[in-house]
């Protein structure tokens, strides 16, 4: 299984084998670019890691596949993130391996895709690759980016019975030095556009995906709502409990946040316990719905406080971007503020639009 191995059977081939072969490699050649101009134009992580996976299938005629990486940049340890083509579910506990486990220690010294079975024998990687077994596991292919594995692939056998040759080798090194890079590329980028302490977007994404937004909503004349929240009395509530324990509280209303929209809804930290989310196709009506759901749920809560849990309400002001009259960005978050405000004035912990 390495390149060696083409020139072997190029002699055995015979001419008519050897252009055959040659015609294969361009073949390859020409996907493989194909998919490295797919990957690295695309930072969004879940569909470019589709891609990867959608790209084994295709390429290598296998029924399964899976990939396994680190949860977040700075995780020291790799989970499976998405499978194909079984028929059973995986969580991402599944397949637990440590940065320094026998297996991703040997990966890291060889490479190269590896055969299971090769794997297997190799006496302090057995209890590492029985972990594999679920997964119907032929071949892994570790995905190096920077010298150091951030991923590997992981592929079941092929369709019609065949062995992985050299060459399926060869082919599924240089995919998975793509994948490394590409994956590695859009943590990147993911770290540059997320608040480190909550996860939602930074203000100055949010601001340009509203520009974005906006420009959508006037081509296809389709409803824009957005979103203004800040806590209530959340000077009162550090200057009760501290600093830390009102980190904790804008991490956890963050989560009651990402849990009560849509995949297409943006939400982001505005600033410092202000929350903005821009929602797309989405009707006054509609997104005054959005905002009492967020509300209510921030007032059930039970945030995780150091003796008993504690409680907080938040006021939500909302406003609708009329495309026709070519309003500005700015304007529309004056109103949404302005919402905001009117909703303080009226008590707190209510939504207005
Ligand atoms: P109101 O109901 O009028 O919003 O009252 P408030 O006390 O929440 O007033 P305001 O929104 O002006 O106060 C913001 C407070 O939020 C003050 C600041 O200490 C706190 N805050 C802002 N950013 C952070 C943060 O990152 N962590 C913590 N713990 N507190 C923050
Ligand atoms: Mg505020
Ligand atoms: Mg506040």
């Amino acid at each position: 299984m390495s390149r060696n191995t083409a020139s072997l059977s190029d002699e055995q081939d015979g001419l008519e084998g050897r252009v055959s072969r040659l015609e294969k490699k361009v073949y390859d050649l020409q996907n493989l670019i194909d998919m490295g101009m797919s990957l690295s134009s695309n930072l969004d992580f879940e569909s470019l890691v589709e891609t990867i996976l959608y790209s084994c299938i295709g390429q290598m005629f296998v029924e399964k596949v899976s990939i396994i990486l680190q949860p977040g940049i700075d995780s020291h340890y790799y989970t499976i993130h998405m499978a194909k083509g079984y028929d059973r579910e995986f969580n991402a506990g599944d397949v637990f391996m440590t940065e320094d486990s026998p297996l991703m220690r040997y990966l890291e010294k060889n490479p190269q895709p590896q055969l299971c079975s090769h794997l297997s024998a190799v006496d302090e990687l057995s209890d590492n690759i029985a972990r594999f077994h679920d997964l119907d596991a032929e071949i892994l292919v570790p995905m190096v980016s920077k010298s150091s594995i951030n991923g590997i692939l992981v592929l079941g056998a092929k369709i019609n019975g065949d062995p992985f040759s050299g060459d399926d080798s060869d082919f599924l090194f240089d995919l998975a030095k793509f994948a490394a890079i590409a994956v590695e590329n859009s943590r990147l980028y993911l770290m540059a556009i997320l608040d480190r302490m909550t996860r939602l977007y930074i203000h100055h994404y949010f601001q340009e995906r509203l520009f974005e937004e906006l420009r959508r909503s006037r081509r296809y004349n389709s409803p824009l709502a957005l979103l203004m929240a800040d806590i209530d009395h959340f000077k009162i509530f550090n200057d009760t409990y501290g600093h830390q324990q009102g980190d904790l509280v804008l991490k956890e209303t963050a989560q009651i946040f990402r849990d009560s929209i849509r995949k297409i809804d943006i939400p982001a930290r505005y600033g410092g316990e202000e929350f903005a989310v821009i929602l797309p196709e989405t009707s006054l009506e509609s997104a005054v719905a959005v905002a009492s759901r967020l509300r209510k749920r921030s007032e059930r809560h039970a945030f995780t406080g150091q003796s008993s849990p504690l409680h907080v309400t938040i006021s939500i002001g909302v406003a609708q971007y009329n495309p026709e009259r070519e309003e500005t960005r700015e304007s529309l978050i004056g109103r949404a503020d302005r919402a905001l405000y009117r909703a303080k004035q009226a008590g707190r912990n209510r939504v207005a639009a």
